[in-house]
């Protein structure tokens, strides 16, 4: 089976409930494209409310565990009580200022599937890394330690985000995107029954000027997208360009 293509938002810390009319102007999608939205934890439930059909919403973190002493967090299965189908873990934001391991992603990514989640687990290399070559041993070395036992092409996305593209307005070429994605292919295939379909996501200033561009890629089924999801009228184009891809 071919890998799905999805469509994913990710609004960070930005969005009260005025900005849920965004996800009600999202226009109804073509077919054979998953869309998703992960917005503050304050709007997982509101949105999932408001959220027309076949957009589906996710968390942007979560907690290993399902209940305990762990203030200010949230469990996989909290988010899914709220109406939940996907969570964000791994995201650069979150191994650069809460300091996650691979380790610690690959503990959210198995709780979220505990909870019935799909995880959307990120990697990526920094500026740093790419400049000293070291780009697929970074994203290689994310993967296995990431990628927890259990993860299915049902049940995980994987979102190649390059740090120094994440809302800089700075995109990889396509070359450097395909090659990363073919390793990451490659690598998944090699490890999971079925990771040759897993869904793999570009993310970092993908916006409705570089889409059609991006989803012409090999092994790129999709985006996640951080600044450009906030508003309908730039997140519809990048689901479209994706449809017609
Ligand atoms: C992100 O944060 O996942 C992201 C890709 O952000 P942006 O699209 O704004 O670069």
């Amino acid at each position: 089976m071919a890998p799905r293509k999805l469509a994913a938002g990710n609004w960070k810390m930005n969005g009260t409930r005025a900005a849920l009319a965004e996800i009600a102007a999202l226009a109804p999608q073509a077919g054979g494209v998953d869309v998703l939205i992960c917005p503050p934890a304050t709007l997982v439930a509101p949105m999932a409310e408001a959220a027309p059909k076949g957009i589906a919403v996710g968390g942007q973190d979560c907690h290993a565990e399902a209940s305990g002493a762990h203030t200010g967090d949230i469990a996989a299965e909290q988010l899914r009580d709220a109406g939940a189908s996907h969570v964000i873990v791994g995201h650069s934001e979150r191994r650069t200022d809460h300091a996650e391991t691979d380790a610690q992603v690959a503990a959210k990514a198995t709780a979220a599937h505990r909870a019935g989640l799909v995880a959307v687990i990120c990697v990526g290399e920094t500026e740093a890394q790419r400049d000293a070559g070291e780009t697929l041993a970074v994203i290689a070395a994310q993967l296995a330690g990431s990628v927890p036992e259990g993860a299915t092409a049902a049940n995980t996305v994987i979102a190649y985000e390059p740090v120094w593209a994440i809302g800089t307005g700075r995109t990889p070429t396509v070359e450097q995107i395909a090659e990363v994605h073919a390793a990451m292919r490659q690598a998944l295939a090699n490890r999971l029954a079925d990771g040759a379909e897993m869904t793999l996501l570009y993310g970092g200033s993908v916006k409705p000027g570089n889409a059609a561009e991006i989803f012409a890629i090999a092994n790129v089924d999709g985006a996640l997208v951080g600044g450009a999801s906030l508003k309908a009228a730039d997140f519809g184009p990048i689901v479209a360009a994706l449809a017609a891809a």
